[in-house]
């Protein structure tokens, strides 16, 4: 097929009158003309292996390093990993520097940094209709190995990262480390925490959403505060085309913070809301548009995504579906149960925000998973022979009132605005006879450590297993350690055991007796170099669930 009669799927949203129309979302008239925009933006056309969907660019024809965003691994298993590069020499043009033409690019996985003792080795293809990113599935690995890889294209070599696989899905793995992140807004300050998370001994990196932010980031990178005219004008506006969500993660992926933290390790991602817009649920949108157009532009956002990430070919995105939540095994020491509580949710109750709980929000009928996700997970559940039972998921899930005073408001974004969700899935973990349950969550860019309760208004009652909430990376800007409303939020809530207000991280660390929290934090993140402190640290004891301080 030629580069004319070629139908990229990309085009519906490239358009520049849509494009111009997107811009101005107070004139609610965009996506009356998209009927056809939807069918064209819906449809995915993977280029199978090996035909041509363009016309070839010869990698020897390169004349700048097409390896500017780094690379990135992902979603190990026991005998292969997901590999993740993008060619863009130019990576804040829309065509990253490149034509429209597809490019060959090569990999090696080997034993070694040195790249001495290659094992696996192969040819991948950059597809223009996929931003000329690369997705290789490396397969026939060993368990529990560490590799280093990384691509070539023409005379350019991108930089080398650092993976590994998942331990044998029978063995008895003996211990685990991982790392949480989430909420890295770029112009709210530098990613230092991931420049200390990138020299961690931790296995993998668990990203529980807003990679990216939609807001506009203007010319000085916001409190960034480079010189200004810095950064291209383009993004400065809220990203609502394919264009825009692209070149996002273009702005995002050239931080070298970030770019070491994903050569260092391999990644496990999910998304929340500003990957797509604040505080979208399924179909519904933010503000007063019509569920029809904002599919469009949750198409575009889906597909941005999964172009970015280490994400496998069962995520690819069909149109606005991805399915992100998926299982992962580390050996039988652990079961993670990755979910989306974004796309399959019934709209936030009483108009979204803190209120007081309500027949809305409490209405059985509602769902922060959909149906389909909760019977997965709690079907997983019954056959899990893990001891560690964890679920990677995105809002709050335990219980938060704000206030001291009876009745108590509390976020209607969150698992509180789900109590029926809620119950089902605790009824499921307890019917199933999971011992040892540990959810992690992102979005509230703050640290909290929580006792999960069987019910939480009756202290006495039993506890079912932990949250552990990873801070934001940088959203939010500095913080502080101890936010004004911390003597409250502690009184109010006795299953609450930790909350810190400052950026960073977590690392978690499981073994067959115990699990330790470990919340580390940054002293600030307007400024580059901000020194690394352990806030925080918890263990949970395996059949015994409850976080005491380390
Ligand atoms: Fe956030
Ligand atoms: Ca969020």
């Amino acid at each position: 097929m030629t580069p004319a009669n070629h139908q990229d799927p990309t085009r519906a949203v490239h358009a520049p009158e849509l494009r111009a129309a997107a811009r101005n979302l107070g004139r609610r008239r965009f996506l009356t003309v998209t009927g056809a925009a939807a069918a064209l933006a819906f449809s995915v056309n993977l280029p199978s292996a090996g035909t041509a969907s363009a016309a070839e660019l010869d990698a020897a024809r390169l004349t700048a390093d097409p390896f500017t965003l780094g690379v990135a691994s992902g979603d190990p298993q026991p005998d292969s990993v997901l590999l993740w590069t993008r060619l863009a020499p130019l990576p804040y043009q829309a065509d990253g520097g490149l034509p429209a033409q597809r490019v060959e690019v090569d990999w090696e996985v080997a034993l070694d940094e040195r790249f001495r003792r290659v094992v696996r080795r192969g040819r991948a293809t950059a597809h223009p209709e996929f931003q000329h990113t690369v997705h290789v599935e490396v397969g026939h690995l060993a368990p529990g190995h560490v590799y280093h890889y990384r691509f070539r294209a023409g005379r350019y070599v991108s930089p080398a990262g650092r993976t590994r696989t998942a331990p044998a899905r029978a063995g008895r793995a003996a211990d685990l480390t991982f790392g949480l992140v989430s909420c890295q807004r770029y112009d709210q300050g530098y990613y230092t925490a991931y420049r200390h998370l990138a020299r961690e001994d931790v296995d993998f990196v668990l990203h529980l959403g807003d990679y990216l932010y939609e807001y506009a980031v203007n010319a000085t990178g916001g409190s960034r505060a480079y010189p200004a005219g810095t950064l291209p004008a383009h993004f400065n506006h809220e990203t609502v085309t394919l264009e825009d969500y692209r070149l996002r993660y273009a702005l995002y992926k050239s931080d070298p913070d970030l770019r070491a933290a994903h050569a260092a390790h391999p990644f496990v991602v999910t998304w929340d809301d500003h990957e797509t817009e604040n505080n979208y649920a399924g179909e519904t949108p933010e503000n007063d548009v019509p569920p029809e157009e904002f599919l469009i532009r949750r198409a575009a956002a889906y597909r941005a995504y999964w172009e970015n990430m280490p994400l496998r070919r069962p995520q690819l995105p069909d149109g606005p579906d991805l399915k992100l939540y998926r299982r992962l095994h580390w050996g039988r020491l652990a079961q993670f149960d990755v979910l989306d509580t974004r796309q399959y949710r019934s709209n936030q109750a009483y108009g979204d925000g803190w209120q007081f709980p309500g027949p809305e929000s409490e209405d059985p009928k509602r769902t922060l998973t959909g149906d389909a996700q909760e019977r997965w997970l709690i079907n997983g559940w019954h056959r899990s022979d893990a001891l560690w039972n964890v679920v990677p998921q995105q809002v709050t899930f335990s219980r938060r009132y704000n206030s001291t005073s009876t009745p108590s408001k509390v976020s209607m974004d969150s698992w509180d605005g789900y109590p029926a969700s809620r119950e089902r899935v605790l009824a499921g973990a307890q019917a199933a006879g999971i011992e040892n349950l540990m959810v992690l969550t992102g979005d509230v860019h703050v640290s909290y450590g929580f006792d999960i309760k069987r019910d939480f208004d009756d202290p006495d009652s039993r506890t079912l297993g932990t949250e552990i909430v990873t801070t934001s990376i940088t959203s939010g800007g500095n913080g502080s350690e101890k936010p004004s409303n911390w003597n409250t939020l502690m009184t109010a809530n006795p299953h609450l055991k930790f909350f810190n207000g400052l950026r960073g991280y977590a690392t978690v660390s499981l073994d067959r007796r115990s699990a330790r929290a470990d919340f580390k934090t940054v002293s600030h993140v307007t400024g580059e170099g901000a020194p690394l402190t352990t806030a925080g640290s918890f263990v949970t004891e395996a059949g015994e669930p409850g976080l005491k301080p380390a």
